[in-house]
């Protein structure tokens, strides 16, 4: 099923082609999406047929899952980002980083970049949802923990700053806009994703090059901390970060969705930034189409 969120937070599944302007949301008896996949974890879910439905243009999308317990990220986890980076560390000497809750963003929503002095990056990811409660799985078990997946946007203010600060401010976790159930969506290991700021192509990879798998992925941090339903694992960014600025569009696309996530940036009423990791921290590559002109004498 590819289900979605919608107006008040109530969950459907769409019906009709991906992507189709004629998709219908078929709405689902159960509440929230953290219902729906309780329901699912008790082997409950009830699935109503296509009878009756409500076309897709006039609903709201929303994230979906609102309310994760946690919000799981790896730090570079493809080596191609690695490089861009300039970093000898990756995810197996750093283990994970959390994002707050609070930080997630609907789809269609706004990004809202908090500093004049400062360089945020947008880093399009798969993200996971976990289905039942995991503590200390195997790596071969792993993937049966998983309720589905979706597509997350983990933007980033580049610096010293712990990462859990430089990912957590409102609106800097956008999520979505569909969550497809595992048993649909495939191989999670081979997933093409792709990337856009306001039209330009900056991240193009495949999942087969993450470092970390997402069963490896899954095992570790149930390793660290019990996931229960509803908990988010974001697997990584590969190469092609870069910096947003007001205006502009980000949208990603994963193959396997059927929907892209798409958000907007702006950047009113900004601060100068209280701390000052600015000049620390891992070093992100310059923007992409920053042409350094040649010398002629
Ligand atoms: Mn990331």
């Amino acid at each position: 099923m590819r289900l979605v969120s919608y107006d008040d937070g109530r969950v459907g599944y769409l019906a009709g082609d991906a992507g189709d302007a004629g998709d219908r949301v078929i709405p689902l008896p159960a509440g929230t999406m953290r219902e729906v996949i309780a329901s699912w974890g008790a082997g409950k879910l009830a699935v109503p047929d296509h009878s009756a439905g409500i076309p897709l243009r006039d609903v709201r999308l929303r994230v979906p899952v609102a309310d994760p317990s946690k919000i799981i990220a790896a730090p570079v986890n493809y080596r191609d980002h690695q490089a861009e980076m300039s970093t000898d560390s990756q995810v197996r000497a750093l283990g994970f980083f959390l994002k707050a809750p609070s930080s997630l963003l609907d789809p269609g929503g706004t990004i809202r970049l908090p500093y004049h002095d400062r360089r945020f990056d947008q880093e399009g990811e798969l993200a996971l949802v976990i289905g039942r409660t995991a503590r200390q799985v195997s790596e071969q078990d792993a993937l049966s923990y998983v309720f589905g997946y979706t597509g997350l946007l983990d933007i980033t203010m580049r610096g010293g700053e712990d990462r859990s600060t430089r990912k957590s401010f409102d609106t800097f976790t956008p999520m979505g806009p569909v969550l497809v159930t595992a048993d649909e969506f495939g191989n999670p290991d081979d997933v093409e994703l792709r990337c856009w700021v306001s039209g330009t192509l900056r991240q193009k990879a495949s999942t087969r090059d993450l470092i970390w798998d997402v069963a490896r992925l899954v095992c570790y941090a149930s390793s660290v901390t019990t996931l229960y339903p509803g908990d988010v694992i974001s697997t990584g960014t590969p190469a092609g970060v870069g910096p947003l600025t007001a205006g502009d569009t980000v949208r990603l696309e994963l193959s396997g969705l059927g929907l892209d996530l798409e958000v907007q940036v702006a950047a009113d009423n900004t601060i100068a930034s209280p701390t000052s990791g600015h000049n620390r921290g891992p070093v992100p590559p310059p923007p992409p189409g920053l042409v350094l002109e040649p010398v002629w004498n």
